[in-house]
């Protein structure tokens, strides 16, 4: 049995959260690999440490001198290892990336993957466990993906059968240069780390108790999700739930490995389970296994009679917006028109070259745009062939005064979408939940 652990920022934020994390380790044999984040907040006033280096990072670049951000960041690892005893020289090395920092010679990337390095460094010589850096196993290739065959093939080579600590978040390019994933990286790397071993679970671990089934804050203690598929998740994330970094569920999904969400400030908790599908029985009262929201859409409307009759004009349609390089969320249509659903961010920038070539490419009859859209998305596998799910919302938020501006569902009927306006957001998610879950 081989559990891949992987700690985020809030379980490696001091020394008493790196306790946890070795009581987590030491408390289950299987749990022979960690992964870990750069230090996060102590507290909601602090700093992650991954902002610092960015914020370091810029100051150089513009000839502004970084001390007092360096030193914030070097005295949170020097505190670690003092109070935790911990045998490890910290400051030649800090020493030696300031130097070269000033001489302008560190990129970004490369500034940005020292929290999670100098975050692995430390908890391997207070494990005991061996540190391996992920610039010897995760590689990129030069369009920015990983080379997953390689990388499993390299750390089978140096993690196999032992006890190792290595850090999220970064990886080689082909040059040598350090390159890092997006935002919440780490995840992605316990993923990688789990299929190159074939773990028989990947254990995420971070400061809440799994996924809830809506945002508390939004919803009064909503009820935790136990068990979700690779797949419900994917759309939870991508409407909106701030869980996982989405390129994490590829790799363990792949190789079928459960992913389980579990919190080091309550390890009794057996958290969210993912896998590819559950034996349960469905649950009358769990027909939605979860709702998540995104604001600030703007529907873009086309009106042109017998629109759906005629041959490529979505694709022409579409094509224009390719042609700005934006991406168009959602497409609901009716006979004679249809809709994009496009985060206002992304095209207010482009928004009259838009509105120009769509009307040069298809002469519609009226075009229109609204703002201040809201998408919601109620996610759940056991929608699919039961009737009545999607009129129940429709009745309670019509029962709520609430309109709907705009209604969609994917093919594989594991999500039902809508869209309302930002001012009813949130009273659209409560009540959709107190419709469905009791
Ligand atoms: N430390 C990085 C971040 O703050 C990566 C991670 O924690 O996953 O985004």
């Amino acid at each position: 049995m081989l559990k891949v652990t992987k700690f985020g920022g809030s379980s490696m934020a001091d020394a008493g959260q790196y306790i946890k994390v070795r009581d987590i380790l030491m408390s289950d044999k299987a749990r022979q690999v960690a992964i870990v984040s750069a230090a996060g907040k102590r507290n909601s006033g602090d700093h992650k440490i991954t902002d610092l280096l960015y914020l370091c990072h810029a100051h150089t670049q513009y000839g502004v001198a970084c001390d007092p951000v360096f030193e914030m960041i070097t005295s949170r690892y020097i505190e670690i290892r003092d109070e935790l005893g911990i045998q490890l020289d910290l400051e030649t090395e800090f020493a030696e990336l300031k130097k070269r920092l000033d001489a302008k010679q560190v990129t970004q990337d490369e500034m940005a993957s020292r929290g999670e390095y100098f975050s692995a460094k430390l908890m391997a010589a207070f494990l005991g466990f061996e540190f391996v850096d992920a610039v010897d196993w995760v590689f990129f290739n030069i369009d920015g993906t990983v080379d997953t065959e390689k990388s499993y093939k390299a750390f089978c080579d140096k993690a196999k059968g032992k006890c190792v600590v290595t850090p999220g978040f970064y990886g080689v390019m082909p040059d040598g240069s350090i390159r890092t994933f997006s935002r919440g990286g780490s995840d992605i790397t316990g993923s990688l780390a789990a299929a190159a071993l074939d773990a028989d679970v990947y254990e995420n671990w971070t400061d809440v108790s799994g996924i809830l089934m809506a945002d508390p804050r939004i919803v009064e203690n909503p009820h935790p999700i136990a068990e979700i598929t690779y797949e419900e998740l994917r759309e939870l994330a991508y409407a909106g739930a701030n869980v996982l970094h989405e390129g994490a569920i590829y790799p363990v999904r792949k190789k079928n490995i459960p992913l389980n969400i579990r919190n080091t400030n309550d390890p009794a908790n057996p958290g969210t389970m993912i896998k590819k599908h559950f034996e349960t029985e469905v649950d009358p009262h769990r027909i939605i296994t979860g709702i998540a929201g995104k604001k600030d859409f703007s529907i873009i409307t086309i009106f042109k009679r017998g629109l759906t009759n005629q041959v490529g004009i979505l694709r022409r349609i579409l094509s224009v917006l390719e042609k700005h390089g934006v991406s168009v969320e959602f497409v609901p249509n009716g006979m004679d028109n249809v809709s994009l659903a496009i985060p206002t961010d992304k095209l207010t920038p482009h928004l009259y070259a838009i509105l120009a070539d769509i009307q040069q490419e298809i002469a519609p009859d009226n075009i229109t745009v609204h703002d201040q859209i809201s998408v919601i998305t109620a996610v759940g596998h056991q929608m699919k062939f039961r009737p009545g799910v999607s009129g129940k919302i429709f009745a309670a938020l019509g029962q709520a005064g609430i309109n709907i501006r705009m209604i969609n569902q994917g093919p594989d009927e594991l999500n039902i979408i809508f869209g309302v306006e930002n001012k009813d957001f949130a009273e659209a998610i409560r009540v959709l939940y107190n419709s469905f879950i009791k």
